[in-house]
């Protein structure tokens, strides 16, 4: 049975959270002088000398409509890097605890798991990059608070199979992290809409990709709403700025030319993967459900330095498991998708001379 208070570390339970003086006082009033802020204002907008809502209230009531998913049930992080952080915090014990990535996939849950001085263990992909089920029940123990699956996956592309995600989801009595940065360019069904159904599932999305914000820093992570409060407790208390979170609430206005991006990258993104499956020493251009592709290439660290020299820069992932001879490719404009493609051109001309 899955029980959420054997999962959170005995210090965080037992922790007060910080109580700020917007959480002491938040209604209106005339003269606010309770938080040491610069009455006079500052160089810049009026309203940047105070303290921003610590619950980013605003935010969230917009982005609930925009997800239909209730406030309650939404935590915003500086980046989803500090929902992962925070997740490492507030469940794993340093030195006892455990966590499972399945390699090869996004890098923040290792550095993390490092950072906080949590054992990782790995459960790699298939060769056609699913989960390796039977792999992960081996190194499940009691000790085991995280499972963390990228779906889409970063660097490989694709989303894991769903039924695979729910035998984890079903099994597992600690907390199942699903990491949708990419869920916007994808087929698949995000797994918000399940919150209902699994009291250990925790939804990550980010404003970095589709929404084009990654520069604003802004995370968003998904669950109950008894893992919400707890991440809410470890929180720094301003860990969401005014800017951000007015800019946020700008942005979330667009959602149809949001929309219109992601179509629009979608379909560059299958002309690109075309134009590569086409391309002499390419043996295989990977479907992706993501903003890039992940091509497997005779001589990758090569063409990547060639197109380096070019002013051009790929990922170079060919030293990474199960990517050998690997580059990942970002889907860019038009116009920068055409350079990309013309230098290749340029690479297999000269490898021809
Ligand atoms: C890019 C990316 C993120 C985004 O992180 P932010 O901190 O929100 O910018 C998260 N997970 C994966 C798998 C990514 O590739």
């Amino acid at each position: 049975m899955f029980d959420l208070s054997k999962l959170i570390r005995p210090n965080i339970k037992t922790l007060k959270a910080y109580s700020s003086a917007r959480d002491e006082f938040s209604g209106e009033a005339k003269v606010f002088l309770d938080a040491n802020e610069n009455s006079l204002g500052s160089p810049l907008l009026k309203w940047y000398n105070r303290y921003p809502d610590p619950h980013q209230h605003a935010v969230k009531v917009t982005l609930s409509k925009v997800k239909g998913i209730k406030p309650e049930h939404i935590f915003l992080g500086n980046g989803s890097d500090e929902c992962i952080d925070l997740l490492f915090r507030s469940f794993c014990e340093p030195g006892i605890d455990n966590v499972i990535i399945c390699p090869p996939t996004y890098g923040m849950y290792e550095v993390s798991a490092n950072i906080n001085d949590i054992e990782l263990r790995r459960a790699p992909l298939l060769p056609d990059f699913q989960l390796n089920l039977a792999h992960i029940e081996t190194l499940v123990d009691a000790q085991t608070k995280l499972i963390w699956i990228c779906s889409p996956n970063n660097p490989t592309g694709n989303s894991i199979n769903r039924a695979d995600i729910e035998t984890v989801l079903n099994n597992f009595n600690g907390l199942v992290v699903i990491d949708e940065a990419y869920i916007n360019f994808a087929q698949q069904k995000s797994f918000v809409q399940e919150l209902g159904e699994y009291p250990n599932l925790v939804v990550l999305q980010t404003f970095s990709k589709a929404w084009g914000l990654a520069a604003l820093r802004l995370g968003m992570a998904f669950a109950s709403i008894a893992i919400i409060e707890v991440l809410n407790k470890v929180k720094p208390p301003y860990n969401i700025n005014q800017a951000t979170q007015e800019l946020a609430l700008k942005a979330l206005e667009e959602v149809g030319q949001v929309n219109d991006m992601i179509k629009l990258l979608v379909d560059m993104r299958e002309a690109l993967a075309d134009v590569f499956e086409s391309m002499p020493t390419v043996e295989k251009v990977y479907p992706s459900d993501a903003n890039f592709i992940l091509v497997k290439i005779k001589d990758a660290r090569k063409i990547y330095e060639f197109l380096l020299t070019k002013g051009i820069v790929l990922r170079d992932r060919s030293s990474v498991l199960l990517c050998e001879d690997c580059l990942r490719i970002t889907i860019g404009s038009e116009k920068e998708n055409t350079i990309l493609v013309d230098a290749m051109q340029d690479w297999f001309l000269q490898e021809t001379i």
